[in-house]
């Protein structure tokens, strides 16, 4: 007989993870949602989505969700590591405290949960493992230098981490959104006024952080990069990378020019950007 499917959703307290969650139940998937911030997963619970504490960055936090799920349901069949944030400032400026916290979240706490369900999923010989890059993980943003960062390492893990597990029946997808309305850009501007408002970067910083806030009235609904989700969870033979949201099309630019004929194009997009939010 054919079993429900389990998984783990992480940063499900808002934006896209919440979206995640709701639409991997909806599918008919026994849902296991994590954050920080558990009573911001209360519209989960209604659903009888299980939410439970998860700080990525705890080691004793992931084991205690992973131990958990299994104890419960003697497998795990779908891990979507979605929780991250957006560490912005000038490189020069962004004290390197804050940059290994940026690493501990959106790269360490994503390899912190795929040693910790790969047991299970080698025993099971089955398991998809979904990873939420972003445009970022491909083209870097300035002010974006540690999160860019972050983001295309996590591609490069991602890649290694296909050919490693090919032979043991569990597959890894990378999501690579655009802009999607969440809290994700309130904090980036945040983090960025914070860093760089007042010293030799001030002018553009406040243009960037301006344009990070004003681009959320044109950014995509975070149900579009969930459905993505359910392909690459569900699909017979999912693909290695999914794209969507506004702006993803920088995806395309990317591959076809060189480097300085991208960064001229991302001159004009900020430009562009400025005109519309004046
Ligand atoms: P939000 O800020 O709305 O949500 C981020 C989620 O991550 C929250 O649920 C937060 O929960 C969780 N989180 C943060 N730190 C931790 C932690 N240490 N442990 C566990 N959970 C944590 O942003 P989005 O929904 O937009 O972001 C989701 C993912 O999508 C991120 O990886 C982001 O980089 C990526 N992305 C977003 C884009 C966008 O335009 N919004 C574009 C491209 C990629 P809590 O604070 O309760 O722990």
């Amino acid at each position: 007989m054919a079993h429900r499917k389990v998984a783990l959703v992480t940063g499900a307290s808002s934006g896209i993870g919440n979206a995640i969650a709701r639409s991997l139940h909806r599918n008919g998937v026994t849902v296991y949602a994590g954050a920080r911030r558990v009573s911001r997963m209360n519209d989960l619970d209604d659903l009888g989505i299980t939410t439970l504490a998860l700080d990525v960055t705890k080691p004793e936090s992931v084991e205690h969700v992973v131990d958990r799920i299994v104890s419960e349901t003697g497998r795990i069949d779908i891990l979507v590591n979605n929780a991250g944030y957006g560490l912005m400032g000038a490189i020069e400026e962004v004290p390197l405290e804050q940059a290994q916290n940026q690493f501990d979240v959106n790269l360490f706490g994503v390899a912190r949960l795929i040693q910790s369900v790969l047991p299970m999923m080698r025993q099971q010989h089955a398991g998809r493992i979904i990873n939420i890059s972003s445009v970022d993980g491909k083209v870097a943003q300035p002010f974006g230098g540690w999160y860019v960062a972050s983001k295309f390492a996590l591609e490069g893990l991602s890649d290694a981490l296909r050919f490693e597990l090919a032979s043991q029946g569990v597959q890894v997808a990378v999501i690579e959104p655009g802009g999607i309305q969440s809290e994700w850009s309130d904090i980036a501007a945040e983090h960025l006024q914070e860093t760089s408002a007042n010293g030799p970067y001030a002018q553009g910083a406040s243009r960037a952080a301006a344009i990070l806030t004003a681009a959320k009235r044109f950014a995509s609904k975070p149900q579009v990069i969930a459905r993505l989700v359910d392909r690459a969870a569900l699909s017979r033979r999912p693909k290695t990378r999914y794209t969507a949201g506004a702006g993803n099309e920088i995806l395309i630019a990317r591959r076809l020019l060189s480097d300085k004929a991208l960064d001229h194009l991302w001159r004009l997009v900020g430009k562009a950007a400025e005109q519309i939010i004046r």
